[in-house]
């Protein structure tokens, strides 16, 4: 099969589809890879990696989609794109379709075939392919987090780690999920005091178990938030209830009851936030502050790191373009349930009953 893989451009994305390890086990396949030129660059691969494993490097976006049976791209096309995709054509990548009804008529009307990297499901109900990516913002907001608590930013001039004779800084978590994990992980890593609340009893213990002893558990009640805000020094939201917006944890309100100089990190942003104040920012001003607590709340927080995000987050995509590329895309489906998952628009109809519903179509 013919893959292609063309720059992305939507604002600060710095990711690529495929890195050069890709390109190779696809070359190894006896597929031909066509790179956009500089696509890799922002993640550290230049167009000599890529040529040094086989890839085929164009100059034009324009070329790529034209030569390509198969894209595989991090994000979801940009208005610019839409008329270079062909119908059967296979279109691998994130999509989110049921936030931009422009987008899902762009793919309809385009007759090619759109697989969405954030439907593909195992038979465990995970979702493989976001999971890199909240791996890479749970780690994050403890890095994050840690920076904005220095005072020259406002916050409240608290190392995290502490030193020898003075206590560390107090981590809350809410959700013990991938992020709050990978959260709490940092945190603890760091020295700093955690605290890590969840709903789910199964993700506590679980945290209780693989943590050390300073990072502690508890139900995630509006009682315990109410009294562990008061106390802490960076709070992170990673809770998610899967196909709901996130519930507003922390109101207006509750502020007040925060320190001077408190950062929040809203990783759920991208589900609407589970703090009230929470309004989505970007990596160019990534935080604003309400009643003196830092409010960080940027919704592509992988794009910061492309280099640790790509190598993430094509680790494991690239076992479903292999079989997309081997099989075709109807034969790959059959195969695989979780890559069926996936199948969101094909050749001009909308096959996803999630997407259907989001904008109140009828079947
Ligand atoms: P997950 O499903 O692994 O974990 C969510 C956890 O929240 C679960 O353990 C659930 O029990 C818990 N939860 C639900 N209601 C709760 C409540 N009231 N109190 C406490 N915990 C509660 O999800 P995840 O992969 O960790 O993702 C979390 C969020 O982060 C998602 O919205 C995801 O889209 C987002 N995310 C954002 C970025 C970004 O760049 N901003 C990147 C990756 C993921």
């Amino acid at each position: 099969m013919k893959i292609g893989v063309p720059k992305e451009i939507k604002n600060n994305e710095s990711r690529v589809g495929m890195t050069p390890a890709g390109v190779f086990e696809l070359t190894k396949n006896n597929h031909i890879v066509f790179i956009q030129s500089t696509a890799g660059e922002g993640s550290g691969f230049f167009d000599e990696d890529y040529q040094s494993v086989g890839g085929i490097i164009l100059k034009t976006m324009e070329e790529v989609y034209s030569l390509a049976d198969m894209i595989v791209k991090v994000k979801e096309p940009v208005e610019y794109e839409y008329p270079l995709i062909k119908p059967n054509q296979i279109i691998f990548t994130y999509f989110h379709f049921a936030s931009s009804e422009e987008l899902t008529f762009a793919m309809l009307n385009s007759k090619a075939v759109c697989i969405a990297y954030e439907t593909v499901e195992d038979a465990e109900g995970t979702l493989p392919l976001l999971t890199p990516m909240s791996e890479v913002a749970g780690r994050m907001a403890i890095q994050q987090g840690a920076k904005y608590l220095e005072k020259p930013i406002k916050g409240r001039g608290v190392l995290l780690g502490g030193v020898p004779g003075v206590p560390p800084g107090k981590v809350l978590v809410l959700g013990a999920g991938v992020v709050g994990v990978q959260a709490a992980k940092m945190a603890a890593g760091l020295g700093a005091h955690v605290t890590v609340l969840d709903t789910n009893l199964k993700r506590l213990r679980y945290v209780n178990d693989i943590m050390p002893s300073h990072v502690v558990t508890e139900f995630s009640s509006e009682y315990n938030i109410r009294k562990h805000i008061k106390d802490h020094d960076l709070i992170v939201g990673g809770v998610l209830i899967k196909g709901s917006k996130a519930p507003k944890l922390i109101t207006k309100e509750m502020l007040k009851e925060m320190r001077p100089g408190t950062v929040i990190v809203d990783v759920a942003v991208d589900q609407g936030g589970c703090f009230e104040t929470t309004v989505p920012t970007t990596h160019e001003n990534p935080t604003y502050i309400i009643d003196d607590v830092i409010h960080y709340c940027v919704t592509n927080m992988p794009g910061a790191v492309p280099y640790t995000s790509t190598m993430a987050l094509t680790n494991v995509t690239l076992p479903y373009v292999l079989q997309l590329a081997n099989f075709g895309w109807e034969e790959a489906c059959q195969k695989d349930l979780s890559l069926q998952k996936g199948l969101n628009i094909v050749q001009g109809k909308c096959v996803y009953r999630e997407i259907i519903e989001a904008f109140e179509w009828s079947e």
